[in-house]
């Protein structure tokens, strides 16, 4: 199975998101990389990321993949109909 890192738009802002890699500081897991995934964008929310703590960039990626599309489509056609 392909490795996927490609991140999907920012489901909050539309801007580009991209995979960060971050250290633990606690004694516990001091060093140890995990990935989580912030947007681009400095005025989002997720500027500074989702506060996930993936082993793998793929886990991350996945996670931030999964959308609703049956929502996503609801709020379009919401959007359409006020047009
Ligand atoms: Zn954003």
């Amino acid at each position: 199975m392909p490795k996927i890192t490609k991140t999907l738009h920012c489901p909050f802002c539309g801007s580009p998101s991209k995979i960060k890699e971050f250290f633990g500081q606690s004694d516990y897991d001091y060093n140890k990389t995990y990935y989580d995934i912030t947007c681009t964008n400095v005025d989002c929310y997720l500027q500074d990321g989702a506060d996930w703590r993936f082993n793998t960039p793929e886990e991350a990626a996945q996670l931030w993949n999964k959308r609703n599309i049956k929502i996503e489509r609801r709020e379009k056609l919401k959007q359409i109909e006020k047009i």
